[in-house]
């Protein structure tokens, strides 16, 4: 019997609605595979927890996560608490005590959806994108100077280094060799950031020599951004830095139906710690509380962590029960055109599941 001790923070808004699918869904893989079990323990760390204790988690939060195989995260974030600090203070504070340097983010249209690019069919959207989750843009250095006068100015520095950029690349490449992919694509800017940039593109180019097999391309973020839409097929794995990452992801997520849809995983290849999966969208307000949320994208971000712990098979089921329950388009919620309820959804993908396995 294999057990998992799984670390669950639903979150504020959509958050606990989706999870509470993502959760039941877990429990139904479980139940149909018989060696399994998943001990779940729920952290109410969110911005109502932030209200109460000025804090979004308690000063030992990451000591007690940090026991956990693996985290599950619905979304974080409150119309009245400021982005900088449920992000900085719960999110990052995760991703880097926990060396979650990669953010892998599958951009697959999945049976039975169409794409805004209708001229796409789903065995032409299929790749995945590898974003740098530690350093680069998003680095906290900087600052501001002469407030007030017409010389006002803010700095923010980009970092890169050798040891995040190398680890980085490294695994998109052994993610492209493991998975059978022939193209490894490199966001850059070479010609416009003129420091940081040709390092990671030197980088990319020495670990390239290491994988002869892989054709590799580094591709400018803004010609990037047009191929995304213009021909998605030639795309394997997409490596990209921080902010790259994160802006072509979202991209991403949008030719494949949308953010309803869209998982991630914050993995640290190596296991010396706790990853952590969630759906790349917030915690959207303005449907919070109506029950129509999408919970598509956790489910999948729980058949991404059960690829994570080994279990593959299952998360392939998982998948696979998604994908027929939107081929039968039955029952769908309004971002994907229906009128069912977060629950019904849930519900038709673990009847699905319970009928595969
Ligand atoms: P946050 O600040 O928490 O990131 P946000 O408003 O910036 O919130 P999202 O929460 O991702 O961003 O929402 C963006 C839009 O996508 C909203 O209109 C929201 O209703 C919609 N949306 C996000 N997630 C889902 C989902 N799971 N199902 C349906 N619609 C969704
Ligand atoms: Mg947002």
């Amino acid at each position: 019997m294999n057990h998992y001790a799984v670390a669950v923070i639903a979150g504020d808004g959509i958050g606990p609605e989706v999870m509470a699918e993502g959760l039941a869904l877990l429990q139904a893989a479980a139940e149909i595979h018989g060696g399994l079990a998943f001990e779940t323990s729920s952290f109410p760390w969110n911005c109502r927890y932030y209200r109460e204790h000025g804090r979004m988690m308690p000063e030992d939060g990451l000591t007690t996560l940090r026991q956990f195989d693996v985290i599950l995260l619905g979304a974080i974030g409150d119309p009245g608490v400021p982005d900088h600090i449920s992000v900085w203070e719960l999110i990052l504070p995760i991703r880097r005590a926990f060396q979650q340097y990669v953010n892998l983010r599958p951009i697959k249209l999945l049976r039975g959806l169409e794409s805004p690019l209708r001229y796409k069919g789903h065995a032409d959207l299929d790749f995945v994108v590898v974003r740098e989750n530690t350093e680069g843009e998003y680095s906290n250095m900087g600052g501001r100077l002469h407030a007030g006068t017409p010389y006002e100015l803010a700095v923010q520095n980009n970092v890169f280094t050798r040891y995040g950029v190398e680890r980085i690349v490294r695994y998109a490449y052994r993610l492209a060799k493991e998975t059978g992919k022939r193209r490894l694509t490199a966001a850059t800017k070479s010609n416009g950031i003129n420091h940081s940039m040709p390092f990671w593109d030197e980088i990319v180019k020495e670990v390239s020599g290491e994988y002869p097999e892989i054709e590799t391309r580094l591709t400018h973020i803004d010609a990037l951004s047009a191929y995304f839409v213009s021909r998605p097929e030639t795309f394997d794995v997409v490596v990209a830095s921080n902010l790259f990452g994160d802006i072509l992801t979202d991209l991403g997520a949008a030719i494949v139906g949308g953010l309803g849809l869209a998982p991630s995983g914050n993995i640290n290849p190596e296991k010396d710690y706790p990853s952590m999966f969630e759906p790349i969208h917030g915690s959207a307000p303005d449907i919070a509380g109506t029950g129509i949320a999408n919970p598509i994208a956790t489910i999948w971000s729980v058949s991404m962590m059960l690829d994570h712990l080994g279990e593959r098979e299952l998360g392939r089921l998982v998948l696979d029960s998604i994908e027929d329950v939107l081929t039968e388009r039955r029952v769908r919620t309004p971002d994907i055109g229906g009128t069912a309820t977060t629950r019904e959804m849930g519900e038709a993908i673990r009847e699905q599941l319970y009928r595969r396995g």
